[in-house]
């Protein structure tokens, strides 16, 4: 162990090693929070503590995944095996599964993901007959989400005037009744959403004193990282959990707290102190991540904003090169600039596509880098898209396997009671569901007895829903002997679902078949690796427990050198070397849907503060003129945050400016070198900026071309034009906004410019001594 802590700085040192008692860890990025951890861990364990006593938090099941690993090699495997670690979902499933009946749920309960409480709501929402365009599924969906994150029951809300008010307000006064479905109908399914898992166990704990004591006992030791980002539900667990030996180690940093809009509570952090005796505080200043210039950009940055914890952030690493900041045209454009960078920077330093991470505000956007990745033949991997294990087909599988285990679960059932289809229409399913809810009894249960209930559908339907009900009572007979693989195998061959897939014949349909032999790889990898680890089989219910909980991170398993393609929010505690943040526009980086309020934007700024923190030794920062969204393009401008960094830590390859009229720019002065290669100065005066509204503002960088870079003639053919007299109404081509307009001729002489509505890229001012336009 000594030779381990000697890897600590001094400041590190002392919370390693402080053995009992409530301490936190407030520091910025880079600092070594996660480290310290780790270590603790590890000296909690070399000084007797039985790992079965530690339960440590983390954020995502990877991280704990390599903390485990890390801490393994350090007190050896045999030991490690026996910690309790995971994310919060992770961790609190298995002991739900435990205290399941205490609860009133089967212990193998069904976990719904996102899209099974959609369609769920879907369905209540139809139901009741309520209109889909007022009552937006995903809308209610995240209403009872935060519902339930504030431990707010069905009881509690109905019992609260104000919530009811509220939902009336916003003209969906049936909120209430669907949360109350909602509800139920999971219960009565066997299953919990993900906000269940917290609820739940919060229910346990307070219902339970007993299950509580139990727990307090066996966890004496618990550390969470990333505190600054746990909601109520999670802070009240924490508590409850820690209340009686009260040995809590948390780390965090308030200037990384970006999951408010998921309800995230940063009091947790601030309040820390008073909710336990004697809490020691640590602070860790020195950052080992990065060079001095992204970490000091990241401080000049994070001072902006007002509710902060003032800290100190220092590196002793090399200066490293000024974070580049560039402008493309187009979205398109720069996704090229992208590519080409790390192409050039694979060649030129030698390093692997592994070491780049291009991390983007929204998912949408990494559609123009994918593209210019792929003519490049730069391996890439999207994290935290639609998941593997959410594709249709994938679904599909896992909705007869998880009938295997649960056939009460009516998400699973109702999406493949006809799929593949074998003739069990919407009409027959709506009355085994009008049925299932009148008898309070599930689908399943009603189908088995349709003879005994009220439903009435024609012998042949009645036959072909008994088939079913025995298709699965045979799988649930196989499972009794076979591992999860031997099952999905039998049961993807004898449900029709492969031969479903194969009859489709398209390349869509060859996709599906890939994936499905995807997951059964998959899962043979997992039998196996189950099979090593001893106490387990690798059984179906241990491998659902798995994917349903599996975020697309976890799935990495490092194994193919691929540039990493992910939002900022789940590149949290991560580390690059080479970072690209890309899209950094107003409306889009900040956010549009958060510059309403300070907070909102104070929250943008240290998801940004997250984002640069992630690199290591350079950091690049894009934004476009304009960019494809909602189906058209449109102009953007550069985000404040650029102009927020102070500018001595950047290098500007282009200028930001207000895109008004820019004759340097818009038009191709510089001849044939690449507007990127011209380099150009930063001017003092700020740009003002109201509420992501474009204004006239004076230009921020002063133009200036370098010496030996003289602004070439007018070509011919401009020449020609200039001389010719453009007239409103013509229409030309420019080489490159395409073909537009000609809306305004205005100026004199060598001044004349025209505004231009062009097809693509909207109006622009050009000056026409420097726009190559040819008319058409
Ligand atoms: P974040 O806020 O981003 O989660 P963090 O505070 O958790 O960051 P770590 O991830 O623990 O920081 O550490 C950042 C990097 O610095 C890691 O690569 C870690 O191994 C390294 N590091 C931390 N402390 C030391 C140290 N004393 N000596 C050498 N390397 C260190
Ligand atoms: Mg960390």
């Amino acid at each position: 162990m000594e030779k381990y802590l000697s890897q600590l700085n001094e400041a590190q040192l002392e919370p390693t090693i402080q053995k009992d008692g409530p301490m936190i860890i407030i520091a910025g990025a880079g600092s070594g929070k996660t480290r310290v951890l780790t270590f603790r861990i590890a000296y909690l364990m070399s000084e007797g503590i039985d790992p079965f006593n530690i339960l440590a938090l983390t954020f995502t099941n990877k991280a704990a995944r390599e903390m485990k690993d890390r801490i393994a090699t350090i007190v050896g495997t045999s030991e490690a095996k026996n910690l309790w670690m995971g994310t919060f979902h992770s961790v609190f499933a298995k002991i739900l599964r435990i205290e399941a009946d205490k609860l009133g749920y089967p212990s193998n309960f069904t976990i719904y993901d996102t899209q099974d409480s959609d369609r769920l709501i879907a369905s209540i929402i139809k139901e009741l007959n309520l209109d889909k365009d007022i009552y937006k599924y995903k809308q209610v969906r995240s209403r009872i989400s935060s519902y339930k994150n504030s431990l707010i029951t069905v009881r509690a809300y109905f019992q609260n005037p104000e919530l009811i008010e509220a939902d009336t307000m916003a003209r969906r006064p049936k909120m209430g009744d669907i949360y109350k479905e909602y509800v139920e109908r999971c219960f009565k399914a066997g299953a919990m959403d993900f906000d269940d898992l917290l609820l739940k166990t919060n229910e346990l704990l307070t219902r339970f004193p007993e299950v509580l004591m139990k727990y307090q006992n066996r966890f004496k030791y618990i550390l969470v990282d990333e505190y600054q980002d746990t909601n109520h539900s999670q802070y009240l667990i924490v508590r409850a959990l820690s209340d009686k030996f009260q040995n809590i180690c948390v780390v965090g940093d308030d200037a990384q707290s970006i999951y408010a809009f998921r309800g995230a509570n940063i009091n947790n952090i601030l309040n820390f102190q008073k909710d336990y005796d004697d809490v020691k505080v640590f602070k860790l200043e020195q950052n080992y991540r990065s060079t001095k210039n992204i970490v000091n950009a990241a401080n000049s940055i994070i001072e902006k904003n007002q509710t902060k914890l003032e800290k100190v952030v220092w590196t002793a690493n090399d200066e490293g090169g000024k974070i580049i900041v560039n402008r493309s045209l187009t979205d398109g454009d720069e996704g090229r600039y992208v590519a080409s960078t790390i192409w050039e920077n694979k060649i030129q330093l030698h390093v692997n596509n592994s070491d780049f991470a291009i991390l983007y505000r929204t998912n949408a956007q990494s559609r123009a880098i994918e593209d210019a990745l792929r003519k490049r033949d730069i391996p890439y991997r999207i994290y935290g898209g639609l998941s593997f294990y959410q594709r249709k087909e994938i679904k599909d599988v896992l909705s007869y396997l998880r009938l295997v285990i649960n056939p009460a679960d009516e998400e699973a059932l109702k999406r493949v009671i006809n799929f593949p289809p074998r003739g069990i229409g919407q009409t027959t399913i709506d009355k085994l569901i009008v049925s299932a809810n009148g008898y309070k009894r599930t689908i399943f249960e009603v189908m088995k007895h349709i003879d005994k209930t009220d439903v009435k559908v024609n012998s042949g339907t009645k036959a072909k829903l008994q088939e079913f009900v025995t298709l699965i009572e045979s799988y649930q007979v196989l499972n009794q002997t076979a591992d999860v693989f031997e099952l999905a195998e039998h049961v993807t061959r004898t449900s029709g679902l492969i031969r479903e897939f194969k009859k489709d014949g398209t390349p869509e349909g060859v996709t599906r078949m890939e994936n499905i032999e995807e997951l059964l790889n998959g899962m043979k990898d997992f039998v196996e690796g189950q099979k090593e680890v001893a106490d387990t089989t690798g059984n179906l219910a241990e491998f659902l427990e798995d994917v349903a909980l599996a975020t697309d991170l976890d799935a990495d398993k490092g194994d193919t050198d691929h540039v990493a393609l992910m939002t900022i929010h789940l590149a949290k505690g991560l580390e690059f070397p080479y970072v690209f943040i890309v899209g950094l526009e107003e409306d889009l980086f900040p956010s549009a849907m958060s510059m309403g309020t300070r907070s909102e934007l104070e929250e943008e700024r240290r998801l940004f503060y997250v984002a640069l923190t992630r690199a290591e030794k350079q950091a690049y920062l894009t934004y476009a003129l304009s960019r494809y969204r909602w189906g058209k393009l449109v102009d953007s401008e550069p985000s404040r945050f650029i102009e927020e960094i102070d500018e001595q830590y950047l290098d500007i390859v282009t200028p930001i400016e207000e895109r008004r009229f820019n004759p340097m720019l818009d038009a191709d002065i510089f001849g044939d070198v690449e507007p990127n290669k011209i380099r150009f100065k930063p001017a003092k005066q700020p740009v003002l900026k109201k509420g992501g509204t474009t204004k006239e503002a004076p230009a921020k960088f002063q133009v200036t071309a370098p010496k030996n870079l003289k602004p070439v003639a007018a070509s011919d053919s401009n020449t020609n034009l200039f001389d010719s007299q453009l007239a409103v109404g013509n229409l030309v081509k420019h080489m490159r906004f395409g073909s537009g307009e000609v809306l305004k001729i205005e100026g004199s002489g060598a001044d004349v410019k025209a505004e231009i509505k062009f097809q693509h890229g909207g109006v622009k001012k050009l000056l026409l001594r420097f726009a190559k336009l040819e008319v058409i």
